[in-house]
């Protein structure tokens, strides 16, 4: 059921409650789940309504906590296990449909690179909490791979299947969300880039890599993917392939349309794909499923995850009317909804007053779920 929340305010009069500079997949979202509140919300991007010039265009908008605890932390995993849970209500709750899927990643690999298993499971069960692994985590032989895989037939002589993972569309999610910011009455400035802080009560700043002038630890890392239409091979849920170089996932999305990914280079390059990137991206899907040699290759992308020192997101008040939330890196769609809600939260304290100088906001901090994420820049480390 789709809820319709209009401003307790009137556009006409006064000033808005905020600004969201940076309409990408976290500020669509901050905005819409202020709008949703009831707050009088402006949204900026220097981009279109489709999201063109976001990270979150690019992405396979894979949600694998469990995956990623292969390289992520044990915040990151928990972040992506709670917000695996509320994407369903999140989509429920917009105005166009979105695919989205739950129905688990297959892990796999070929038999001459048999040592990447253990290393990947160490990681795993070093860095996820152990609930992920309670029916979360099934070893399947050659023949279960090609029950659970039919597409993937005989070539690959074991694997895992973890099933509680999902997946969705992430170009129908930034339209979906653009229609719901524009349902809940948010003022909306397409293509407009801005430098300067708009006039508002509070600015929130989810400009992604674009921060960067306000917040130089930012680092972008390039990311390259494939997006290729292939009918006939069928494989329904994300592969992941395990390969001391080429690491790659296959996401199969709707109407036959997969996105083979990513890359992972240090750097700001938002040059087009390398020659080699494209080899390495389409041959390792072929290596996967031969068929792959038959799809038609519709888009070669790249575009740079927005990335903190510590490779987490954060959520940090300048102790005045700013609020900045980044550093999603590789983990954008798979953490956004509580790390965007987090960040709902937090204005909702600053705009009513409860947060007015450190101490309020050390007080509310404590009490907050995820206070990992939360600074204040004039307030003292908190260890
Ligand atoms: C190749 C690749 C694959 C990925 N795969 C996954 C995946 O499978 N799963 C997953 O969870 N995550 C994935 N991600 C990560 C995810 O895309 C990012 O974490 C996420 O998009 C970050 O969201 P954001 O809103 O902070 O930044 P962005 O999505 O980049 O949005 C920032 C927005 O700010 C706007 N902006 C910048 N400067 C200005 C300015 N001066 N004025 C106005 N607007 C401005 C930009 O136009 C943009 O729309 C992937 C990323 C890449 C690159």
């Amino acid at each position: 059921m789709n809820t319709v929340v209009h401003s307790t305010h009137s556009r006409a009069s006064g000033r808005d409650d905020f600004a969201v500079v940076g309409g990408g997949l976290c500020g669509r979202l901050v905005a819409w789940l202020l709008a949703g509140a009831g707050r009088r919300v402006a949204l900026y991007d220097r981009g279109d309504a489709a999201g063109t010039q976001s990270a979150a265009w690019v992405a396979a908008a894979m949600l694998a906590p469990l995956a990623e605890a292969a390289s992520a932390e044990l915040l990151i995993t928990e972040l992506g296990a709670a917000s695996l849970e509320r994407w369903p209500g999140f989509i429920a709750d917009m105005p166009e449909p979105v695919f989205f899927q739950r129905h688990g990643t297959l892990v796999v690999w070929h038999a001459g690179d048999r040592a990447e298993a253990p290393l990947f499971e160490r990681r795993l069960r070093a860095n996820a909490p152990s609930e992920l692994f309670q029916d979360g985590f099934v070893k399947l032989s050659g023949a279960q791979v090609t029950a659970a895989e039919p597409a993937l037939g005989t070539r690959f002589p074991q694997g895992w299947l973890l099933p509680n993972e999902g997946q969705l569309d992430n170009r129908q999610v930034l339209t979906a969300l653009a229609a719901g910011l524009a349902e809940r009455n948010v003022d909306l400035h397409w293509n407009t880039s801005v430098d300067t802080p708009p006039d508002a009560r509070f600015v929130i700043d989810c400009r992604g890599l674009g921060g960067k002038p306000a917040w130089p630890a930012l680092r972008g890392v390039r990311g390259e993917v494939a997006r290729v239409h292939a009918p006939g091979i069928g494989l329904t849920r994300p592969v992941r392939l395990l390969h001391p170089r080429y690491p790659l996932y296959i996401a199969p999305k709707q109407d036959d349309l997969y996105v083979i990914g990513a890359t992972e280079v240090e750097g700001e390059d938002m040059s087009p794909v390398t020659v080699r990137s494209a080899l390495e991206l389409l041959s390792a899907a072929f290596a996967v499923h031969p068929g792959f040699g038959e799809a038609r290759i519709l888009e070669l992308n790249s575009q740079c995850r927005p990335t903190l020192p510590d490779h987490r997101p954060a959520i940090v008040w300048d102790g005045a009317r700013t609020l900045r939330v980044n550093g999603l890196y590789r983990h954008g769609y798979m953490i956004a909804p509580e790390v965007a809600d987090s960040a709902r939260a937090l204005a909702e304290a600053l705009l009513g007053g409860v947060i007015s100088d450190p101490d309020s906001f050390d007080d509310w901090r404590r009490q907050a779920r995820w206070s990992a994420l939360l600074r204040c820049e004039h307030a003292a480390p908190v260890l």
